[in-house]
């Protein structure tokens, strides 16, 4: 069992309490690490020494050096790949291969936000009062509460804090309880790399007792969170309260539409890795198959066949296609929904049990289920499951598919497969979905942004715009002319 510590200014402590939660390993079935419990004291420390960071050493940092250092840090992250993907795939269960991916991915964010760093200027505005002159500057906020979920805990941290490090902010990052210890390792990289104490804390420990900190103490100037609706709900009505600026990115029931004329064997891929990838828990997971109905039977046996192939086990084994379902909850929420799907009268066409192979050990594994003969007002198509459950719906007419894409409350994604020109040229402005993949699914990019419309949340996340997100716009008036009054007053 090893122990990891949070990360608080200078220092890397236990929790004020001295209480720890046990990190549990989906494949293994048993605990590997421990994390701090932290408190809220533990909370207000870690927003002290960012705030701290933020008006001392890290704001007489220059634009341009703070932007070599975050690509130290991005070169460092490159180097410790491999161990920050072991970190999370004990954690969560997710494959050694695509973390690996995910891992020597992500330093393109930190080093494309470095080249912004000193690109971040204002302007001189044509105003229209003679003998003034105006111009806007751009201040980062301050403080920045990073609250994350345990599906992707690297990638979604770096999604927020790329650029709130780049536009001169500080932050205090709080992982989820059920997957922490690849922050932490994290954290360490920033010593490394030569940033100034307190630029960037984590704080370890449930959303339920240090949330109400981090979303309502007055240091903190922006939250930026990624979960469940519920927790969402908690942050922007907290943020509300304070009027603190916030981003949220919730979930999704994206909905993943294959016409007549699309390549089918594309787009049984798409479908596949869509839903089953990270054994569904992606925010952005296509859950919802709608297929035209003059291929839908020919096009779900090819499903069925392809998801018979995978191969349950082992995350850490390249040939593993699937791994666990990452907590003990989750678990039984999918297994939840499999029941509510079968009592609603859906029909179970593969999987919907628990793995059995012999590789799924003690592992909490679910096989890759599909349900058929699902109507888009059941609940099995209308509520995140956040597992790997794949519901299928019929359309007739293109107005059809886009009716049912858009009755949801959610609007993270959606999808369509197509060789029609028209219909991709057509079809997105249609498709009430932050991100719209055409002949594509789970595409994700430090340049493009990312985020949600109804109740998959507000703000985006990544590319040029993302930087905007974490500053404010100071507007300058200034009088050329000391001795004459000012004539222009207003109001
Ligand atoms: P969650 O909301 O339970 O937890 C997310 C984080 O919020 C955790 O760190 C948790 O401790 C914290 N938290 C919980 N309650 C809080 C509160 N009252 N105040 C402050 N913080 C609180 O979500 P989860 O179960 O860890 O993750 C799954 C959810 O995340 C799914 O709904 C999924 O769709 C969503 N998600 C969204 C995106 C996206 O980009 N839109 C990406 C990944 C996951």
């Amino acid at each position: 069992m090893q122990d990891f510590k949070m990360k608080i200014g200078a220092n890397w402590c236990a929790a004020s309490s001295g209480a720890w939660i046990e990190s549990e390993n989906p494949y293994t079935n048993k605990a590997w690490a421990r994390i701090p419990r932290g408190t809220a004291e533990d909370a207000r420390a870690a927003i002290e020494a960012a705030h701290a960071a933020f008006i001392g050493p890290w704001r007489k940092i220059s634009p341009a050096d703070r932007g070599r250092l975050l690509h130290k840090l991005a070169a460092l992250m490159a180097e410790n790949a491999e161990r920050l993907a072991e970190l999370e795939v004990n954690d969560t269960g997710k494959l050694k291969a695509e973390m690996l991916g995910n891992m020597r991915y992500l330093p393109r964010w930190y080093e494309y936000y470095a080249g912004l760093t000193d690109k971040i200027e204002g302007h001189v505005t044509p105003i229209d009062k003679p003998g003034m002159l105006h111009y806007t500057q751009y201040e980062p906020l301050g403080v920045v509460s990073c609250i994350v979920p345990w599906n992707s805990p690297l990638l979604l941290t770096t999604m927020k804090l790329a650029a709130a490090l780049a536009a001169g902010n500080t932050a205090v990052i709080k992982p989820s309880e059920f997957a922490s210890t690849s922050l932490i390792a994290f954290a360490g990289l920033f010593d490394e790399a030569g940033f100034p104490p307190g630029v960037v804390n984590v704080v370890t420990g449930f959303g339920s007792e240090l949330g109400e900190t981090l979303t309502t103490h007055p240091l903190v100037k922006r939250i930026a969170f990624t979960g469940g609706e519920h927790g969402g709900r908690a942050v922007a009505t907290n943020a509300a309260k304070t009027f603190k600026r916030v981003s949220l990115e919730l979930g999704g029931k994206s909905p993943n539409i294959v016409f007549a004329d699309a390549n089918q064997t594309a787009a049984v891929k798409g479908v596949v890795s869509g839903i089953f990838a990270a054994t569904g828990q992606t925010c952005m997971a296509g859950s919802r198959l709608i297929i035209h109905s003059s291929i839908h039977d020919a096009f779900v046996a090819k499903l069925v066949d392809f998801v018979r192939t995978a191969k349950l086990g082992d995350p850490a084994d390249p040939q593993t296609n699937m791994g666990p379902v990452a907590t003990r909850p989750q678990l039984e929420r999918v297994m939840n929904y499999i029941d509510i799907a079968k009592q609603e009268g859906a029909k179970c066409v593969t999987g919907g049990k628990r793995g059995e192979d012999a590789e799924c050990g003690e592992g909490w594994f679910v096989e890759p289920t599909i349900f058929t003969g699902v109507r888009n007002d059941m609940r099995i198509a209308r509520e995140e499951v956040f597992g790997p459950i794949l519901t299928v719906i019929p359309f007739d007419t293109d107005d059809e598919a886009v009716e049912i894409a858009n009755d949801t409350p959610y609007g993270l994604a959606a999808a369509f497969w197509t060789t029609s020109i028209e219909r991709a040229v057509k079809m997105p402005r249609r498709l009430n979905a932050g991100t719209v993949w055409v002949n594509a699914y789970r595409v994700v990019s430090y340049l493009a942004p990312f985020g949600g419309v109804k109740e998959s949340g507000i703000g985006r996340e990544n590319g040029l715009e993302a930087i905007k997100e974490y500053l404010e716009t100071k507007s300058v008036f200034v009088n050329g002319n000391p001795d004459v009054a000012n004539p222009f007053v207003m109001g």
